[in-house]
């Protein structure tokens, strides 16, 4: 366990201006940080601020759902300039891990459209489907017949995910030499106003389990997805990296496991359920970075 996170709001000019020198490099969570439903108040100051203060700044999400245009607008509602050009999201750590291994097999995607189309953007072969499962039982033995051009099984959000898809999935993973790769691993996804419920994981984890293979995990809190963000963003030194979360699980252990300083946002889970963690804390922590803002 980490020693006691430190309110920023609570340090003195000195102390605030020794943190803000002790990185050089913002990286962001992007839910419940820029934006809920709406942009937060302030966002795009405080990132423009930090700019100020020399930092280079960029994005890293779980989430894969969302558009091209539709971060696009929240990054302008947000008054963030290249929001997206910044951004890290399990799409892009899938694709960049399959074209440093030169894969040139087929990808069969448990996945959302977005994702889908990043695979493919980046040259990746891709087989999706069925969007509906047969309606009687005898007929789902034709998911379970391998097909050889398939060398790994991609299992990222998949709102649409269905008991035929897994049996496909499981079906090429009984093959040790094809790759299993996932996306979010979020238990749970948050709604805001104490709201949460399932996440697309629990399909990822269905698959694990009746496949007997575990994935590489290419999400937060994975360090190999925090390294290929770092890559992107070309930084080499992660104890340069500040990260900017408001998630314990996803954010806060990527932060560890990467080696980056981390700051806890106070959007989703108040003060006390933070400190009640049985293994994480955060270096640091704040309400929201509106409450940051005053001190830059
Ligand atoms: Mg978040």
């Amino acid at each position: 366990m980490n020693s006691m996170p430190v309110n920023l709001l609570d340090l003195s000019p000195g102390e605030f201006k020794k943190f803000l020198d002790s990185f050089d490099h913002v990286f962001s969570d992007c839910d419940g940080v820029v934006w809920t439903t709406k942009a937060l108040p302030r966002v795009g100051e405080f990132f423009n601020l930090m700019k100020k203060h020399g930092k280079t700044v960029h994005f890293v999400s779980n989430n894969s759902v969302r558009s091209r245009q539709n971060y696009e607008d929240k990054f302008k509602e947000a008054k963030i300039e290249n929001g997206y050009q910044s951004l890290t999201t399990p799409p892009f750590a899938i694709a960049g891990y399959l074209k440093a291994l030169n894969f040139k097999k087929k990808v069969y995607a448990v996945a959302c459209d977005v994702t889908v189309k990043i695979l493919k953007s980046h040259g990746i072969k891709t087989k999706t489907g069925p969007v509906l499962g047969a309606d009687i039982f005898d007929d789902y033995v034709q998911y379970l017949e391998d097909d050889p051009e398939i060398g790994a099984v991609v299992c990222d959000c998949d709102f649409k995910a269905n008991l035929a898809k897994i049996h496909k999935a499981v079906t090429y993973l009984r093959r040790p030499e094809v790759l299993f790769l996932c996306g979010a691993t979020d238990r749970r996804i948050h709604f805001g106003q104490g709201r949460s419920a399932l996440g697309c994981a629990i399909f990822t984890n269905v698959v694990s389990e009746d496949s007997n293979r575990s994935p590489i995990v290419l999400s937060k809190p994975s360090k190999l997805f925090g390294e290929f963000a770092m890559k992107r963003a070309g930084v080499t030194d992660p104890s340069k990296v500040l990260f900017i979360g408001d998630m314990i699980e996803q954010d806060i252990k990527l932060g560890k496991n990467t080696g980056f300083k981390t700051l806890m946002l106070l959007t989703n889970i108040p003060k006390e359920t933070m400190l009640a963690h049985k293994t994480t804390r955060p270096d640091f922590y704040a309400d929201s970075l509106a409450s940051i803002v005053p001190l830059l």
